[in-house]
């Protein structure tokens, strides 16, 4: 089992917003939804967890890391897929797919095939493979993104407002394949989109003005939305 303890994340940026304030959560296997309106703080959160950026105070524990003091060791363990993926470059996307890899430490080259080549597959996008990704649809820039974030098998995958901005089908492809992920890694999922949270997640926190308002199942939680 792994487990995540966030305990008192604070966090001002220099313009005075007040991001995070006094965030603390446990989080174990499974789909967790963080649910909250924009600029609820959910980037911030998902950026500190990711050892991209660093909090005023508090801690983040991931089994038995202190991932703020020795971010080396999260990273090796995360898969992230950020709000916005921006810019790709030309080459192709098995390729961009084998430089992760590599950056990954995966350094067996049958190994980094074969990861692939499996999730090229599963994300559907093995016809396209030759193709550079700065020309896919944004649905698939997503599942190309999701791919990225599962080399390495990683036990943390940190997905961030990953539906904004898709089609009714590329959203719904793109939630079948965060199902598929498994139960044995912790998936964080970040949205203001209540839905998604209800058809993925088994937990769910609601943050609002940086502060964590609601906890517990999203079957507890939907009459109060
Ligand atoms: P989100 O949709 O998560 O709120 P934004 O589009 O607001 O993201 O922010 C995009 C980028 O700009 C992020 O890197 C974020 O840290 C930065 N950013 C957001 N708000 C501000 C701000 N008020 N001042 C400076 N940078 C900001
Ligand atoms: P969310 O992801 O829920 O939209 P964010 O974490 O992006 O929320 O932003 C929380 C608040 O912090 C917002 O008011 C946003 O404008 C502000 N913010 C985010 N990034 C920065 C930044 N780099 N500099 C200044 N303010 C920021």
């Amino acid at each position: 089992m792994n487990t995540i303890e966030i305990q008192n994340l604070t966090k001002t940026y220099p313009n005075g917003v007040k991001a995070l304030d006094n965030v603390s959560l446990s989080i174990s296997n499974g789909m967790f939804g963080l649910l909250g309106a924009n600029g609820a703080g959910k980037s911030t959160l998902m950026r500190t967890i990711a050892t991209l950026q660093q909090p005023d105070s508090g801690t983040v524990t991931f089994n038995d890391i202190d991932t703020i003091k020795k971010p080396q060791l999260l990273r090796a363990q995360l898969g992230y897929l950020p709000q916005e993926f921006g810019v790709y470059p030309k080459v192709s996307a098995l390729k961009l797919l084998d430089y992760v890899a590599i950056l990954k430490g995966i350094l067996n080259k049958k190994e980094r095939r074969d990861q692939i080549e499996a999730l090229l597959v599963k994300t559907n996008l093995y016809q396209h493979r030759k193709k550079s990704v700065y020309t896919f649809s944004g649905g698939m820039k997503q599942r190309f993104g999701i791919a990225q974030a599962l080399l390495g098998n990683p036990k943390l995958i940190i997905v961030d407002e990953p539906t904004a901005g898709l089609d009714p089908e590329e959203r719904n492809r793109f939630l079948n394949l965060l199902s598929e992920i498994g139960e044995n890694v912790i998936v964080i999922l970040s949205t203001h989109i209540v839905e998604d949270v209800h058809a993925l997640c088994s937990r769910m926190a609601i943050l609002a003005n940086g502060t964590i308002i609601k906890e517990g199942k999203p079957t507890d939680l939907v009459n109060e939305l």
